[in-house]
Formats: C-alpha cells, structure tokens, sequence
C-alpha cells in the first residue's frame, strides 16, 4: 500500500492483495515446494540473487502476507513468522549473538523466555545478565560489557504486568551502540508501537491476542530497519561480514534494511527450521482481521474487573496497570494511553487456599494454562506453572503465593464479574 492506512484498515486488509480473477481471501499455499522452468533460475534461488519460493521451510506465500500484515500493523520494513513465540524470541537473539556473547535481560520476562536465555542459550555459550526494569539508568548500565549484543525487555510483562520504560530503555540500548528487542505481545500494536520510542526489534507470541482464539501456537519478529548495524560492524560480523554458507553474501550490503530478518530467514529458519504451518498463519491471519476490535473490548471489560475487585472487601490486592494508581498507571498513559491488555493479577485476603478455592467455584472463567484469548480464563500459578516451588521460592522469582492470574475476555463485562463474585463469596462457605 503506498499510503499508510490506520491500524484497523490494516488489520482488515492488508497481507494479500489478489490481483484479477485471484481469490478474494488468502489462500493457504500448502505445497512444500514450488516448480521453475529451468535449472538456472533454481540456481539463482539458491544463491540469493533472485528471489522467490523454493521451499516452505525457508518461505511460503501465505505465511509471507501475514508477516506484511504484522509489519505494517507495528510500522516495520520486513517481518517473518516463526512456529511459537519461544523460537521467535530465539531467532531474534540469536540472529545477532553467538558463543561468547552476552545479553542483558529484564528480570520481569516471560518465564519461558528467562529459561530460554539463563539455561538454554548459556549452554550455547551466551551469557545473560538479568536486571530490573526499574533500577534507574545508571545502574542498568552497569550490566553492559564490551561482549553485549543487545537488551531484551516486554512492553507489558507476562505476569508480573510490568510496563517497560521504553525511553530509559532505548537510550540505555543506544548510548552502548545495541539495539533493544521488545516482546510486545500483551499490548500488541493496537495499543503500544514500539518503534515509535525508538525500539529497533520487535517479537509476538501470535499464540495470545493476535490469533485470539487460541487456537494455533505461534510467533512472528519484525525490524524497524533504524538499527545502524553497520556503525557498529565490529559487534555484528553476522550481519556485516561475507556469509561463507552463502558463497560470500554481506547481508546489510545485499539487502539493505532487510538485512536482519534476511539472515533470520536464509540462515537461522534454514538451519534451525521453525516456521509456521500455512494453516496456523492462515487462522492467525482470520485473528488478525478483528485485532482492533477484540483488543479495545478485552482492555474495557479488565478495567471493570479490576475496578469490582479492587473495591471487594475479600480482595487484598489488585494489580492491572490500567488502574489509577497503580504503580505502572504513568507509564502505561504515557506508552498505551488507550489501554494495556486484557490480563489482570491479584490476590484474596484468605492467601493460596482462598485462591485455589475461588477457583474451583468459577463457572464462566476457565481454568487454563493459556492467557489472552477471547474467553475468560484464569491461572493460580502457584499451583500449576510454579507448583514445585515453596512459598519463600515464588516470592523469590516475583510470584506471590496467593497469585491469581485473571485474563478478562470479550464476553459481556457483567457476567465475568458476576462469576467472579459468586465464587469469591463461596470462599467463606
Ligand atoms: C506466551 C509468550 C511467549 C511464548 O510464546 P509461545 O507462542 O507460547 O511459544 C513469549 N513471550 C510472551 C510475552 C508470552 O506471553
């Protein structure tokens, strides 16, 4: 599209754009292969000086238009799909870092994103420092080491609901010539733009708001294309040195600012082989068409939840950075003034029992393992992602023993806060 449409004309119509006589709706290429006339132009392919399809691991159309979906949706210059949100935020590390390299990380991240950094990738050789978000810049600093090769943060943290200072963040990035990657998957580009305040990478579990229905895992990364990876040449040999596999191919030299995600789809999606099945992207894509829709009614309806249980004299604490008050409610006006995700935190009064007892009272809201789809559901993570851990333990790794992680969906506001209710006041029975 040569004019920028709003976000909601992008949700709707961008991606596949039929030409005469072609299908309205996207269609799913399910081939792992596509046909050429001659053996030169397969030859071409191979050596990246023409490009096209050659084999779904590396690329596939359908996949192709949802990621030109998600770039556009977040303002990017190129964007790929990944198999889950775990190998995208992989490919987006590892794009750049290698054994003996070194990351610094906010501690309030994904708990599969803490593993996949301080156990998974250390055992490949890189090193992660994991700092708080909030410590001020000074002290952030302190983490950089000449081996840095970028910072990793959430724009709103799952769990905790930690919303990232992105101008601290990006001039702490910068000012140590790296550029900061951001998860932005809680408050998706309807609400929050990373590039925008100056992020440089930006990652998705699909697998939340964006498919929406939960209904397929998956993940997308999408470049900014402002890092100036070859200012800083020296730290990036990957992207700014001749790849041998590729007889010889500069990334920033041959694709300019489609270099990152070139070498993530060439190299990494090559040799690693995490793409996304056309189908799932298929489902995302129906997802992605109603984003602006579902996402402002899920924000809504978790202020009024938020709002029942923080007036619910049973109810200790309540964290949603929606909520006035709260100790992310600047933060959250400033970077998502019109709203910060579906998802809610909060406590009850009679602790871990009172929790694990409302819960098993609930009647609408589900007991799931996921968040952020369109019905209701909810967590006790002491008891389910974290049972193993004792008390002193939870608080320890940020989650509190009484812990309930409430995702508010687009049903009817009333009804969700009536569940809630009815199972709160059985507690005392
Ligand atoms: C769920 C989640 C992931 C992991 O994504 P999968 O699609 O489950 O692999 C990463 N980051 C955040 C913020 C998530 O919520």
């Amino acid at each position: 599209m040569a004019k920028e449409f709003a976000r909601e004309t992008i949700c709707v119509q961008s991606g596949w754009k039929p030409g005469n006589g072609e299908p309205r709706v996207l269609p799913i290429y399910q081939s792992t292969t596509y046909k050429y006339e001659t053996s030169e132009q397969m030859g071409k392919l191979f050596d990246l000086e023409e490009s096209g399809y050659f084999y779904t691991r590396l690329q596939n159309p359908t996949n192709d238009c949802v990621a030109q979906k998600i770039c556009e949706l977040e303002g990017g210059v190129a964007a790929m799909l990944t198999s889950s949100g775990q190998a995208a935020n992989y490919y987006a590390i590892f794009n750049i870092c290698e054994a003996g390299d070194h990351v610094i990380m906010s501690s309030t991240v994904y708990g599969g994103t803490f593993n996949l950094l301080t156990v998974t990738m250390k055992k490949m050789g890189i090193e992660c420092t994991v700092v708080d978000p909030d410590a001020p810049e000074e002290e952030l600093a302190k983490a950089f080491r000449p081996n840095t090769k970028c910072v990793m943060a959430e724009s709103i943290a799952n769990p905790a609901l930690v919303v990232l200072d992105f101008e601290k963040f990006v001039h702490l990035a910068h000012s140590h010539g790296v550029p900061l990657i951001v998860d932005n998957t809680f408050a998706t580009p309807i609400n929050c733009r990373p590039f925008e305040w100056g992020v440089d990478i930006v990652t998705h579990s699909t697998t939340k708001y964006m498919d929406g229905h939960a209904m397929c895992v998956g993940g997308a990364i999408v470049d900014s294309g402002n890092f100036d990876w070859n200012k800083y040449a020296d730290k990036f040999p990957g992207l700014c040195t001749p790849d041998e596999s590729y007889h010889g191919v500069t990334y920033t030299e041959r694709f300019g600012k489609a270099a990152y995600i070139t070498k993530a789809t060439v190299q990494l999606m090559r040799d690693l082989g995490s793409i996304q099945s056309p189908q799932n992207a298929f489902l995302l894509n129906i997802g992605l068409e109603t984003l602006h829709l579902r996402v402002p009614r899920h924000c809504e309806n978790a202020f009024a939840v938020a709002k029942f249980l923080e007036q619910h004299e049973a109810v200790a604490w309540v964290n949603y950075p929606g909520l006035p008050g709260n100790k992310y409610y600047d933060l959250a006006q400033k970077y998502m003034p019109n709203g910060t995700c579906g998802v809610i935190s909060f406590g009850l009064k009679g602790g871990r029992k009172a929790a694990e007892k409302m819960m098993d009272h609930l009647k609408l809201a589900a007991i799931v393992t996921h968040v952020a789809d369109a019905r209701t559901c909810v967590l006790h993570p002491a008891s389910h992602t974290h049972r193993q851990m004792t008390d002193a333990q939870l608080v320890e790794a940020g989650v509190a023993p009484d812990l309930i992680r409430f995702s508010v969906g687009i049903e009817n506001a009333d009804d969700i806060i009536a569940d809630l209710e009815q199972a709160i006041s059985s507690i005392e029975k």
